[in-house]
């Protein structure tokens, strides 16, 4: 049995999460001037909460009349809040993996709500959204977390008083996106925006706006899902109730970092070169593939990597987590699969991305040698 080398190169940080993930150690020593343990509804903590939405605005560059609301819960908690402040009567889902299937499957139990327009993806493919006249809101995950699909931003055609509904969670903030036509825009800040869980944020049309205003007037929504209560507060920079102070302030400090290197064409550069190397290596590795096979839909942030059934990946796995603290690169539990699922958000340096290579291709030669 032939003994290999270990690589030489270990990661400086091996946190390779999908959500959450890498906190960069420069954003905990912005916590000790964060106004903790302050009201959210005294100054410091909204002036905080102003310069969050602030940033935010000017990291997307918001089309003329969008705001961003943002409350507690996190994207699960919009799923609910969109299926009582936002759906009238009937949405339309594009599925292609777990976290989509989710919203689809809540709208369409709504009881106040008409059956769904639900299509489901193969796994591991994109799925256009179907064909929905007479739907009022088209659902879709920009990035889909649990298989790595990244779905076209612009892909549907919205005819007039159908609303655009994109959950963005693991991929706003490593993207160039450009929101016009799209109504609704929402994401976590654990995951490609590198702060921590429990808050949301959407970005709002003038048109979503109108539609949540109505909706909620017209009926009886539960406070933390109502929406227009939600933008009612946001605009005061304040939330429903008591935020993360914690959070927020770890977010202020990304949203910094990454508008003073060039913001969203910057991280979607830095991005797509760290998930680009990935699905190079897969491409010319014996062992490995992409597991989705269409380029145009891998998705920049999450690259999900299929091992060969001659391979253990948990003991791949097992083995980087070991010897190299290489952690958190198991595949969404429901998928099931045979794979690794590595986070390329703007926090991943090259250096401990081009570590975790070198493990995957020592680790993938030494069990095959077994
Ligand atoms: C993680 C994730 C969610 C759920 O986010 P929470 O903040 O845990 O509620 C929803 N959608 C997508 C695409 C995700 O990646």
């Amino acid at each position: 049995m032939v003994e290999y080398a270990h690589p030489s190169i270990l990661p400086h940080d091996g946190r390779f999460g999908s959500g959450p993930t890498k906190i960069r150690s420069e954003q905990l020593s912005t916590l000790a001037a964060a106004p903790l343990g302050t009201s959210h509804r005294a100054q410091p903590v909204r002036s905080l909460v102003g310069s969050v939405r602030e940033g935010l605005a000017e990291l997307f560059a918001l089309p003329d009349g969008y705001e961003i609301a943002l409350g507690n819960g996190g994207a699960s908690l919009v799923w609910e809040a969109l299926t009582f402040s936002l759906v009238q009567k009937r949405a339309a889902h594009a599925v292609c993996g777990e976290f989509s299937a989710k919203f689809a499957d809540l709208t369409d139990g709504a009881p106040h709500l008409d059956p769904s327009v639900i299509a489901r993806a193969e796994v591991g493919t994109f799925q256009p959204l179907p064909e929905a006249p007479d739907a009022d809101t088209l659902a879709f995950a920009h990035n889909e977390t649990s298989t790595g699909v990244l779905s076209p931003l612009h892909h549907a055609e919205a005819a007039p008083g159908q609303l655009v509904v994109v959950d963005a969670t693991s991929v706003a903030g490593a993207l160039d996106v450009h929101l016009a036509g799209i109504d609704v825009y929402y994401f976590s800040p654990q995951k490609a925006l590198g702060a921590d869980g429990g808050l949301w944020f959407a970005i709002l049309s003038p048109a979503a706006i109108e539609r949540i205003e109505a909706v909620c007037a017209s009926r009886w929504v539960p406070p933390m899902l109502d929406l227009a209560r939600a933008l009612a507060a946001s605009r005061k920079n304040q939330t429903y109730n008591t935020p993360s102070i914690v959070n927020l302030a770890l977010l202020d400090s990304q949203v910094r970092w990454l508008r003073e290197r060039g913001g969203l064409a910057w991280a979607e550069e830095r991005c797509r070169n760290l998930s680009g190397a990935l699905y190079t290596f897969a491409e010319s590795h014996p062992l490995v593939r992409p597991f989705v096979t269409e380029p145009a839909y891998r998705s920049p942030v999450v690259a999900t990597l299929d091992i060969d059934e001659s391979i253990n990946a948990d003991d791949v796995r097992a083995r980087l987590t070991e010897l190299a603290g290489i952690v958190d690169i198991a595949p969404y539990r429901k998928l099931g699969r045979n794979q690794i699922r590595v986070g390329c958000f703007p926090a991943v340096e090259r250096h401990d991305l081009d570590a975790l290579i070198a493990w995957l291709e020592w680790a993938l030669e030494d069990a095959a040698d077994a």
